[in-house]
């Protein structure tokens, strides 16, 4: 069920657990500004989602109330992410889905990091 992406932060969601380290994931990559894992639904050989460890519900929540350093630290991590999976050379999408139209699920933002084989034209 798609979230409403106007809604306060809610920190029982099940990103924040991860953050929380009470529920499992694949992790790949942390540093002070964001958390990287597996998706556990992979769309494509290679698809990592990367959140910031601030609590923010989606892009808009964030590109809105998010202080300079938070959203340089994530953006950066972002890019660590894909360099270090070697996907800068093949290339890589990334994708963050907000509110009803988009199909959001998980009321933390997300990054979607897809790669690891020729993607197709983008979905609208
Ligand atoms: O952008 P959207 O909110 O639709 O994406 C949520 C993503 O979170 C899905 O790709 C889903 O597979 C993933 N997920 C996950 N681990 C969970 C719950 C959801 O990787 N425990």
């Amino acid at each position: 069920m798609p979230i409403d992406a106007t809604l306060a932060y809610d920190d029982s969601n099940i990103f924040a657990r991860i953050l929380r380290g009470e529920i499992p994931a694949k992790r790949v990559y942390e540093d002070d500004f964001a958390l990287a894992f597996h998706d556990i639904s992979p769309q494509a050989p290679i698809h990592v989602l990367v959140i910031p460890k601030g609590a923010y519900v989606s892009w808009d929540d964030f590109s809105a109330r998010a202080p300079d350093a938070e959203i340089a630290g994530f953006v950066r991590a972002v890019g660590h992410v894909a360099r270090e999976h070697g996907l800068v050379a093949p290339g890589y999408r990334l994708l963050a889905n907000v509110g009803g139209d988009a199909g959001q699920e998980v009321p933390h933002l997300h990054v979607h990091l897809f790669g690891g084989r020729p993607l197709g034209p983008m979905l609208a």
